[in-house]
């Protein structure tokens, strides 16, 4: 392509809206453009890039076996209604009518037609396993669009969905896309893990998302660098590192007198205790369908409860902190001075750091006053322990007890066991080798395909812009004559521009009539893995210039050797 015919607005300022560098370096280098907030056009440079991740992507659920369709963007409700994702999905959802007033929603996912299709095609367990997927835009109406293409409104995404006999083939369907996977974040050159997931409320430890490694990450990961295990904060395990709990004391529970003591840190210092010694309490209201449950969770006070923990713990709809009236209205007690002894008319939930506490300070229940030498299981009845802490970095390893540590991560794939969730609600069933009805077993497996671009620039680029790992980079290669008058340059460009396409290489050349530092700053910014530079030296002795973005290396070559150089450098990985 030549430079002079493309469509390729670069910015030298930053632009003011975007907060992270991939958001900023896109802008700049031309690759996509605000349409409004969350949603983006993407330019010439910008489709290239889709186009190569699309392509690994292809390749890879292909070898799989995995068979490409394309259902519609604008799904009827009907289908949501049957599984109760209409209601349930939220704001998050972006809903449409059509003129005789029925109602649509601009797909967020694929779960509902892609079952509905498999149940009227599918009737026999000779027709499965099937791994069908689509590549395609998706629609959420985030409640934060951020970081340019990273959390965007309207988005790229493969999704596969897989449907087995059995729990067995879910197995092995699920094993087929974790490869994938792997091969596919390997291949765009990516720095990623796989880390273990929370899976929501359907359960089950089948949930893996692939991260790239970046300190923007909107993910925190838990990994231990002894053993493989890795998983997202969100669910990760741990013990807290530091284990001195107070013994049991067998002292009488007291009561004290702490005016105005509300926060934990408030009650340490008056009191001259550390956290640890106090049994935090904090009180949820959990909204499920049909009715709402107060719940008081008690946990060691200097951890923090993991509220996703505790809503997939409950299996509720959503959590919120219940206020003051709600609390005492059903605990007949002031707020902020909560506790579980002697508390009546809510649902209380221990996490193992308080159950395992010998003796603890808590609330009185009484405004200004808390006890002492309160012992779980004496002096109030623990009903349910549960896991429902944050990990932190220090914690023990639950696999092997190291030390674990704390990284952040884009979350650029997502796989899911789904069971039985969606075949049950949509009655997507088969008849197996003995006639008798089963329901479908099912996997999904998304790639947000523009959040990998975003994520691929937030880990690949220096101060002077983006360092296109060389599979996805839109051209592989820029050719930058230094004079665009000099006549036996521009020959010698034109010809190597010739040579390197009719190879199959893409390559841009730079022909605009622009200052060489101009040319080189575009290319740079662009971040074209190879530019080759073509001065006097080529013009006289047939030497070109080649030099590597990424590391910065120059050599100095005849153009043989600088053919095959480039050829070397641009064989595919994997
Ligand atoms: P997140 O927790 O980041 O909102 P999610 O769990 O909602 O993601 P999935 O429903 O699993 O995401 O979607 C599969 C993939 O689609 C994600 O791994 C991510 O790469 C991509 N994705 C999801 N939401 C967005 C978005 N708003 N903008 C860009 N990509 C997205
Ligand atoms: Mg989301």
């Amino acid at each position: 392509m030549r430079m002079s015919m493309m469509l390729m607005p670069t910015l030298r300022e930053i632009p003011a809206e975007a907060e992270v560098i991939s958001h900023q370096l896109m802008v700049r280098a031309g690759i996509i453009r605000k349409v409004a907030s969350g949603m983006y056009s993407y330019l010439p440079l910008g489709r290239r890039v889709i186009e190569k991740v699309e392509k690994i992507i292809r390749e890879e659920m292909n070898a799989k076996g995995g068979q490409e369709v394309l259902m519609p963007i604008v799904q009827p409700s009907e289908i949501w209604k049957e599984t109760g994702r209409w209601d349930v999905y939220g704001d998050e959802m972006f809903k449409l009518k059509d003129r005789h007033g029925r109602e649509f929603c601009l797909g967020p996912t694929h779960e509902e037609l892609i079952t509905d299709l498999v149940r009227q095609e599918v009737k026999s367990y000779r027709q499965l396993p099937l791994l069908l997927y689509q590549i395609q835009n998706k629609y959420r109406d985030e409640i934060r669009p951020r970081f340019g293409v990273m959390r965007s409104r309207e988005f790229i995404m493969k999704d596969l969905y897989s449907f087995d006999c059995d729990e067995a083939g879910l197995d092995a369907s699920y094993e087929k896309m974790y490869d994938a996977y792997n091969r596919i974040f390997q291949r765009c050159g990516l720095v990623y893990r796989a880390v273990e997931a929370d899976s929501g409320a359907i359960g089950g430890s089948g949930s893996h998302e692939f991260m790239v490694t970046a300190d923007n990450g909107e993910a925190e990961i838990a990994y231990c660098p002894a053993c493989q295990y890795a998983a997202n904060t969100e669910k990760a395990e741990g013990n807290p590192s530091d284990e001195g709990q107070p013994a049991a004391k067998n002292a009488a529970m007291e009561k004290v007198h702490t005016p105005g003591m509300r926060t934990i840190e408030d009650v340490s210092n008056y009191l001259k205790v550390n956290a640890k010694d106090i049994i935090k309490m904090v009180v949820y209201e959990a909204v499920y369908s049909e009715k709402a449950e107060i719940v008081a969770v008690l946990i060691r006070g200097d951890q923090e409860i993991n509220e996703i923990k505790l809503k997939n713990y409950l299996d509720c709809l959503h959590l919120v902190m219940a206020s003051d009236d709600v609390i005492v209205a059903a605990a007949k007690t002031s707020g902020g001075f909560v506790g579980p002894v002697g508390l009546t008319g809510v649902r209380l939930i221990a996490d193992k750091t308080a159950a395992a506490m010998g003796e603890g300070i808590t609330g009185a229940n009484e405004a200004d006053y808390h006890f002492r030498h309160v012992v779980p299981g004496r002096d109030f009845i623990i009903g349910e322990t549960a896991d429902l802490r944050t990990v932190k970095a220090g914690d023990a390893c639950p696999h092997c007890g190291k030390a674990l540590e704390i990284t952040r991560g884009i979350e650029v794939g997502h796989i899911f066991k789904l069971g039985t969730k969606y075949s049950e609600s949509l009655k997507a069933v088969f008849l197996d080798e003995n006639g008798k009805e089963k329901k479908m077993i099912m996997g999904c497996y998304g790639i947000g395909v523009t959040r990998t671009i975003a994520a691929a620039i937030e880990q690949n680029h220096d101060e002077n812009g983006i360092i296109w790992p060389v599979p996805i980079a839109p051209y592989p290669v820029i050719i930058v004559p230094i004079s665009s008058k000099d006549e036996v340059q521009m020959k010698k460009a034109q010809e190597l521009y010739d040579r390197l396409n009719s190879m199959g290489i893409e390559t841009i050349l730079d022909d605009r009539n622009e200052r060489p530092g101009v040319k080189f700053k575009d290319a740079d910014l662009i971040g074209i893995p190879l530019r080759i530079t073509v001065g006097k030296k080529a013009a006289d002795d047939d030497l070109y210039e080649l030099k590597v973005r990424s590391n910065g290396e120059d050599h100095l070559l005849g153009l043989e050797d600088l053919l095959l150089t480039i050829k070397k450098v641009l064989e595919p990985i994997g």
